[in-house]
C-alpha cells in the first residue's frame, strides 16, 4: 500500500468521494484502487466558511504511483512490543489499575511475567453503583469511587485519547484498545475519543484479558505499606494482611492516594513538589460552541471542540482542559466532605452542554513550598466547595454574568449531579484563581465571541487536573527505592489517560529488558 496524504473534502462527503478524491491526487483511475484504509482523519475549521476534512490514506492499487511513499504500518498491539524479551521469573506486583498500571500489567504478561495486581477499588460494574449512589443520594464511598477502582480515574471519563507526548508507543496503546472493544477510529482520528460508555466495556475486557492471562487480580485491596531492604523493594503490604514478597513494583497510583504518597516517602521514595492548577468547570450550550466553530456546516460534523491558553493580568498561566462536547460535569470525590469536579461524556457525545475545566497555574510558591503542600492546599479548597455547597455533595456554582457583575439571561442548565448550590466562587477559591480565570475567560471571548456570555455556568472546584507532586526516578525508570517503577499521572510523569498508559507500557518493557539480561 502507499500513503497519500492530505486529501481534502467537503464535510458531509461519501466514502465514494474520498476514493475518487485520493485516486485523483495519487494520480490512479479510481478503477484501479483495491482498497482504501484511513489513516488520520481532522477537521480543519481554521475557516468556518470552508471547512474541510483532511485525510491522509493509505491505498492500494493496480500500480504504485511515483512519487508515492510506500505505506507500513506500526506496531498495533503491546503483545508485539513485549516480545522480544524472555525474562526470568520473577514476582512484580502492579499496584493502581488505572491506564497506567493496565497497560503496564497488559504488557509484562504479554512477555511473560504474571503480576499480581493490586486495586484499592472495586470492579467497573461497583464503581458504576458507587457512583449512581453518590450521584442519586449524595453518598461517597472514599474507597471506590470515580478516581478508585478498576479502570482508574479514566473510567467515567470522556475518553479523549489525544495528547501531548510523542507519538512513540500511540500504535500500541490504541491498538490494545481496539483489542479489547473500542471503536477502530481512534487509530486514524485526530482527536480520539471512546466515551465512558465504551471505557467500561473495554475496562471489563481487560479484565478478563489478564485474568485468562494469568495474572492475579486482586481488587478492593490497597497497598498499605512496603518492605525496603538494602534500598530496595522487598514486600507490599497490603490491606486485608497479606504480605507479598516481590522483586519489582509498578506503582501507578494516580494524583488522589495522599495516603499512598505519605507512606512511600515515609519509606524512603524520593518526590518533589510540582506546580498543578486549580480552577472550575465552565458550560455552554453546545450549539453555541458548534455554531461558533463551524457556522453552516455544524449539522454535517461531529459535536465541536474548543481549546484556548492565555497569560492572566499577573501572569500566570490559564487554559481550558479537558473539553467535553455534549457532555456532563461530573463529581470526583475520593475523600470525604470534598467537593472535586471533572468532565465526561458519552460516546456520542449528544448532550446539550459543552463543558471544559479552566484552570490557573499553581506554583510552590503559592503555598509553604513544602513536600505535600500541595495535597493541604487543595484539600483546602475542596473542603470548602463542599460547605458552600451546603455540605451533601452538591458542588457550589455561579453564573458567569454573577460573577461579573452583568444581568445573567439564558442561563445554562448545570449538569452536575447530585446537585448544584448557587454562590459566590470568591468565597470558595483563592482571588488570585478566580481573578485568572475571570481574565482568561475574556481572553477566549476574543478567541470565540461568546465564550464569556452571562447565563454560562461554573462550578468549582476543579483541582484533580495533576498530581502535586513528582516522584523522581532514574534512567532505568526506577525510583530512589530500587525496583520500585512510579508510573502514570501520580508519579508526576504523564497526563491525561493515553501519556499514562505510554508510561505504563514504557516501564514494563524497562522490567522485562531487565528481567531478561
Ligand atoms: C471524570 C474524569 C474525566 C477525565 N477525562 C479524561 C479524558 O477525557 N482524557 C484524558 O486523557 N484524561 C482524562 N482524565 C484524566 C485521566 O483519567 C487520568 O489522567 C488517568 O486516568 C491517569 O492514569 P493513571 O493510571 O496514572 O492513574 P489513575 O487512573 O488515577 O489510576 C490510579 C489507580 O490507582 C489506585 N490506587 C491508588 N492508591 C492505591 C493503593 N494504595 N493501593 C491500590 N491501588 C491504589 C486508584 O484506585 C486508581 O484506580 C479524566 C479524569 C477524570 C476523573
Amino acid at each position: 500500500m502507499f500513503l497519500v496524504e492530505g486529501v481534502k473534502l467537503d464535510p458531509g462527503h461519501s466514502p465514494e468521494d474520498l476514493k475518487r478524491a485520493a485516486a485523483k491526487k495519487a494520480g490512479v483511475p479510481v478503477r484501479s484502487v483495491q482498497e482504501l484504509s484511513i489513516l488520520r482523519r481532522s477537521i480543519d475549521a481554521r475557516d468556518r466558511d470552508r471547512v474541510r476534512i483532511v485525510y491522509n490514506v493509505a491505498l492500494s492499487a493496480a500500480r504504485t504511483p511515483g512519487g508515492c511513499r510506500e505505506y507500513r504500518p506500526g506496531a498495533i498491539s503491546v503483545a508485539e512490543l513485549a516480545k522480544a524479551y524472555k525474562p526470568e521469573p520473577v514476582k512484580v506486583a502492579v499496584v493502581g489499575a488505572g491506564p497506567a498500571g493496565l497497560m503496564a500489567a497488559l504488557t509484562l504478561s504479554a512477555g511473560g511475567i504474571k503480576p499480581v495486581l493490586i486495586e484499592r477499588g472495586g470492579s467497573a460494574e461497583a464503581r458504576t453503583a458507587a457512583v449512581a449512589a453518590l450521584n442519586a443520594a449524595g453518598v461517597l464511598d472514599p474507597e471506590c469511587n470515580v478516581q478508585y477502582g478498576m479502570g482508574g480515574a479514566g473510567l467515567f471519563s470522556d475518553g479523549k485519547l489525544n495528547s501531548g507526548i510523542s507519538r512513540e508507543y500511540f500504535s500500541a496503546v490504541f491498538g490494545e484498545l481496539v483489542s479489547l472493544g473500542a471503536p477502530d477510529d481512534i487509530l486514524y482520528e485526530s482527536h480520539p475519543h471512546i466515551g465512558t460508555d465504551i471505557l467500561r466495556q473495554i475496562v471489563v475486557a481487560a479484565e478478563k484479558k489478564l485474568r485468562d492471562n494469568g495474572t492475579e487480580i486482586r481488587d478492593n485491596t490497597r497497598l498499605d505499606d512496603i518492605a525496603v531492604k538494602d534500598g530496595k523493594i522487598a514486600s507490599v503490604k497490603l490491606s486485608d494482611g497479606d504480605e507479598i514478597a516481590v522483586d519489582a513494583v509498578i506503582l501507578g497510583i494516580g494524583h488522589s492516594a495522599f495516603d499512598t504518597f505519605r507512606m512511600l516517602a515515609s519509606r524512603g521514595v524520593l518526590m518533589e513538589p510540582k506546580p498543578f492548577s486549580v480552577g472550575v468547570r465552565i458550560e455552554h450550550p453546545q450549539s453555541f460552541v458548534n455554531e461558533s466553530r463551524y457556522g453552516k456546516f455544524a449539522p454535517l460534523l461531529p459535536a465541536a471542540e474548543y481549546k484556548f491558553s492565555a497569560k492572566t493580568l499577573s501572569g500566570r498561566g490559564v487554559y481550558t482542559f479537558c473539553m467535553c462536547p455534549g457532555g456532563k460535569v461530573v463529581l470526583s470525590s475520593s475523600d470525604k466532605d470534598t467537593i472535586v469536579t471533572n468532565g465526561m461524556s458519552y460516546r456520542a457525545r449528544d448532550g446539550a452542554n459543552a463543558n471544559a475545566a479552566i484552570l490557573v497555574s499553581v506554583t510552590p510558591n503559592d503555598f509553604d513550598g513544602s513536600l505535600f503542600g500541595g495535597f493541604t492546599f487543595r484539600n483546602r479548597y475542596e473542603r470548602a466547595a463542599f460547605e458552600a455547597g451546603g455540605g451533601g455533595y452538591s458542588a457550589p456554582l455561579e453564573y458567569l454574568g454573577d460573577a461579573v457583575g452583568k444581568r445573567v439571561t439564558d442561563k445554562v442548565s448545570p449538569t452536575v449531579l447530585p446537585a448544584g448550590r448557587e454562590c459566590d466562587l470568591y468565597s470558595v477559591l483563592p482571588r488570585f484563581v478566580m481573578d485568572g480565570i475571570l481574565d482568561g475567560i475574556s481572553a477566549f471571548d476574543r478567541q470565540m465571541n461568546g465564550f464569556a456570555m452571562p447565563g454560562a455556568v461554573m462550578t468549582g472546584v476543579e483541582t484533580r487536573s495533576s498530581c502535586p507532586v513528582r516522584i523522581l526516578r532514574n534512567a532505568a525508570g526506577e525510583s530512589s527505592v530500587a525496583g520500585i517503577y512510579p508510573v502514570g499521572e501520580g508519579a508526576g510523569w504523564a497526563g491525561g489517560i493515553t501519556s499514562s498508559a505510554v508510561d505504563g507500557i514504557k516501564a514494563a518493557l524497562l522490567l522485562l529488558e531487565k528481567s531478561s539480561r
